[in-house]
């Protein structure tokens, strides 16, 4: 019996055989990241439009063609195999992300402005939330700041890893509005327009190597002066903590979800090549070093799957699902990171190469550890909440 009704399989198989027409014969042409993979983009998002593919992360109410987390869990396992096909299908990270808080967050006007054409695919956004000079991992220590000035927010303040932000038309900015408030009501997320003077978009940070283009750039960011109405305040002010768990939880565990394509495209990939060469008198299949990595790689990847289902499902039914997220990520980009590396050495020095999709996923892969929050913290996270239960005497139930 599958974990996902067979209407959902139905879907998922047309993602499947879309990605096979369109997405994995020119995943070399994209990947060069040229004006040729620009145009060459722009053709395909077309074709996935045409055929109803479009931006199922969202519900159609918001322009999508969604079904809810468990929905889009199934398809990523397809979607998710390829880095690209994200960007093809409309539905990539940090844009996503944003479009899910706008939905739930956003004022009507807000909701004209920057979600409708966000999730049309007209524009692109970024968030902005991370700070070269203090701690990622603990918000409370952000320096960005925003001053009320009549009707309208001051911006001052320094950014890095905004994802996306060449190009983008605007961004979440995660701002410490009320230093003096209790600590988790001290920020506010305002959106701003990258047009706005004072924006600067400073330079994409080179990360392993690699500076990107667009959409896959990573970036330093200044804010410096920058004016925007009040009514470009997401959710109260205030809010930004909690709508950051809002924001966060749905992101998170879409990046899970495209890791488990991720994932199992690699354990393929390691499988066949496993069969396929020879040493030592027979394939490497044979040897049990190798039939460890597929034994472990396969127990750890279907847990994975099982995890995302239970995460996603508790989130369908109205849960934030705290514990189920935070568990999934830190496990997952493990996961993640030691299958891709396994398959890796198995391919030995061609697993280095481009001749096949494994280098760029170890690239991509390592980062799954820190982004959204490090392991470290959301082990913390899922021990405390744990901890906690039993202090009050209630012990933990896995539901
Ligand atoms: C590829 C990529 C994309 C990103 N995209 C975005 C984006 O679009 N927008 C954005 O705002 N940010 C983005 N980030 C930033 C990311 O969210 C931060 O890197 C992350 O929150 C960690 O913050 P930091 O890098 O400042 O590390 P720090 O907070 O300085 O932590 C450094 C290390 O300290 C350790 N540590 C921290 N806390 C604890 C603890 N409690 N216990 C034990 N060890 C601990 C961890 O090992 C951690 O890796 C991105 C990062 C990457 C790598």
């Amino acid at each position: 019996m599958s974990l996902f009704p067979p209407e959902y399989l139905d879907a998922r198989a047309r993602y499947r055989a879309f990605m096979e027409e369109h997405v994995y014969p020119n995943e070399a042409a994209i990947g060069r990241e040229d004006d040729d993979a620009q145009t060459l983009l722009e053709e395909l998002r077309g074709h996935a439009r045409e055929a109803g593919l479009w931006a199922p992360h969202v519900p159609p109410e918001a322009g999508g063609t969604g079904l809810g987390f468990l929905y889009y869990a199934c398809l990523n396992e397809e979607i998710g195999r390829s880095a690209y096909a994200q960007l093809v299908f409309g539905c990539q990270a940090p844009d996503a992300g944003n479009a899910e808080i706008l939905h739930l967050f956003g004022t009507e006007d807000q909701k004209e402005r920057f979600l409708r054409p966000l999730v049309a695919g007209d524009v692109r956004s970024f968030f902005s939330m991370t700070e070269p000079e203090v701690a990622g991992s603990d918000p409370t220590l952000l320096r960005t700041r925003a001053v009320r000035d009549g009707d309208e927010w001051v911006v001052d303040g320094h950014k890095w890893f905004s994802s996306g932000a060449d190009g983008a038309a605007f961004a979440i900015v995660f701002a410490i509005s009320d230093p003096d408030a209790e600590p988790h009501r001290r920020g506010t997320m305002i959106l701003v327009p990258a047009d706005t003077a004072g924006v600067e978009v400073v330079r994409p940070v080179p990360v392993m190597g690699h500076t990107g283009r667009g959409w896959s750039t990573h970036c330093e960011v200044r804010y410096t002066g920058v004016r925007v109405p009040v009514a470009n305040t997401l959710g109260g002010e205030g809010d930004a903590f909690r709508l950051a768990q809002k924001r966060l939880g749905p992101g998170r565990i879409h990046h899970v979800m495209r890791w488990l394509g991720q994932m199992q495209r690699a354990f393929e990939l390691m499988c066949r090549y496993a069969n396929e060469r020879e040493a030592f008198g027979g394939p490497l299949a044979g040897k049990q070093t190798v039939q460890n990595w597929v034994a472990d790689s396969a127990a750890e990847i279907q847990a994975c799957r099982l995890l995302t289902m239970d995460a996603a499902g508790k989130i369908d039914g109205g849960s934030e699902a705290r514990v189920e997220v935070s568990l999934l990520k830190f496990y997952a980009a493990r996961v993640l990171c030691d299958v891709i590396d396994r398959a890796i050495q198995v391919h030995g020095a061609r697993g280095l190469t481009d001749e096949t999709p494994l280098a760029a996923m170890s690239m991509m892969a390592r980062g799954a550890r820190i982004y959204d929050g490090p392991d470290e913290v959301h082990r913390m996270v899922v021990a405390r909440r744990i901890l906690r239960s039993f202090a009050d005497g209630d012990g933990w139930t896995f539901s």
